[in-house]
């Protein structure tokens, strides 16, 4: 069977080396000039420092099939996430733990005095959080809210944390012991030459065919027998029922010798700074040595059509938009809408490569039962 990809990321790569084992003959076009996605990762020609171009991304799953298939195409490195974050005037350590809980009150609690000084700081009258504001002031208070969340999310998400769901803060655990790793997950690592090879790796079997700079047009799904899609959902109906909305992110690259700050993420949490966060690459790759250091500072708007698309929003509007262009999809044949931008989801990696491992094992039952194929593999609303 001849089967294409459109988006050489993760998920594409992932889809294609499965269904190129079992024999098929994949195609993988990508409209940018390098494969990855926005996993992409190159050295700096000048510093030598390896860069997350897109922004940063740290793997961690629980997922232990996951991991070793990462693992069977890279080294990967010990690397844990330690985030800081910068706000009213002091730097404090993150996700909020009781480090940052005794820092912020000036106090010495241990794990069950936190807890309950906590709970005497929450809103209990809010018994069921509808939004993301809500969330914050049921669990961590209106001082850690106003400090950590509200700034920094105004900023993300370019409107009030009152219009976000609840959902967004679940990403963030609060703790109530000295444990500041971003991620509770059993596996956490950083490819040792970054992403870009790791993908090389996976795309590397002769079944498949790369085709970079290459946009996709329709009249390459009637030469394919399935097409995976990996763009923008609404962008293969060619917008025709409107734009679902995504965040945007601009990096103001900047260099400098030793070291700028110290960690490798610092947040800002105080609205009147306008970026959300600073990346110092360099502390991605703690078993490197460089002289020089490359940071980025981050901004976040509203993306314009020619931007690139990072966050999906998925706020009320959008969620009855993507509901109408998965009626339009799932009205379709002989294409699948995958990863992040196909599904407008925020995925991680570890969720992404499972789902297209997933993808990739239904197809090829699909095959042999003789099924068809559906456009999702679970509706994305
Ligand atoms: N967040 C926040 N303050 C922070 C970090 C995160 O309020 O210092 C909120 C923000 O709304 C963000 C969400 O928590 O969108 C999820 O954060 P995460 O670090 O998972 O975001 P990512 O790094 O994936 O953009």
């Amino acid at each position: 069977m001849q089967v294409l990809l459109v988006g050489a990321g993760l998920s594409g790569a992932v889809i294609g080396r499965r269904l190129a084992e079992a024999g098929h003959e994949v195609r993988i076009i990508d409209s940018r000039s390098h494969i990855g996605g926005n996993c992409y990762t190159e050295r700096d020609t000048e510093t030598g420092v390896m860069v997350h171009t897109y922004g940063p991304h740290i793997f961690h799953t629980d997922d232990a099939e996951v991991w070793a298939y990462v693992n069977a195409f890279t080294r990967f490195m010990p690397y844990e996430n330690r985030v800081k974050t910068t706000s009213q005037g002091a730097v404090y350590s993150l996700p909020v733990n009781l480090h940052t809980i005794n820092q912020f009150y000036g106090k010495t609690m241990r794990p069950d005095e936190a807890r309950k000084f906590l709970e005497e700081q929450a809103d209990t009258s809010i018994e069921e959080p509808q939004n993301f504001e809500e969330q914050a002031l049921r669990f961590v208070g209106p001082d850690l809210y106003a400090a950590f969340f509200k700034g920094y999310t105004e900023k993300q998400w370019g409107c009030s944390p009152r219009e976000l769901p609840a959902s967004i803060l679940k990403r963030l655990p609060v703790r109530f012991t000295y444990n500041d790793n971003y991620f509770f997950h059993k596996f956490q690592g950083m490819p040792e030459n970054g992403y870009t090879p790791m993908i090389e790796a996976i795309l590397d079997h002769e079944n498949i065919t790369i085709s970079l700079e290459t946009s996709f047009t329709p009249d390459m799904a009637t030469e394919a027998d399935h097409v995976f899609y990996a763009g923008p959902l609404d962008g293969y109906f060619d917008y025709q029922l409107g734009r679902l909305g995504y965040r945007t992110l601009d990096f103001e690259k900047f260099s400098d010798t030793g070291d700028y700050q110290g960690c490798a993420v610092m947040n800002y949490g105080d609205r009147e700074v306008p970026w959300t966060r600073i990346t110092e690459h360099k502390h991605f790759s703690p078993w490197e040595e460089h002289e020089g250091t490359v940071c980025y500072r981050e901004y976040s708007r509203a993306a314009n059509p020619e931007d690139i698309p990072y966050y999906p929003i998925r706020m009320v509007d959008e969620k009855a938009l993507l509901g109408d262009y998965v009626k339009l999809a799932e009205a379709s044949s002989g294409v699948t809408f995958v990863g992040r931008l196909g599904t407008y989801r925020y995925l991680d990696m570890d969720v992404t490569i499972r789902e297209a491992l997933d993808t990739a094992a239904a197809f090829l039952a699909c095959q042999r039962t003789g099924t068809a194929m559906p456009a999702f593999l679970k509706p994305p609303l």
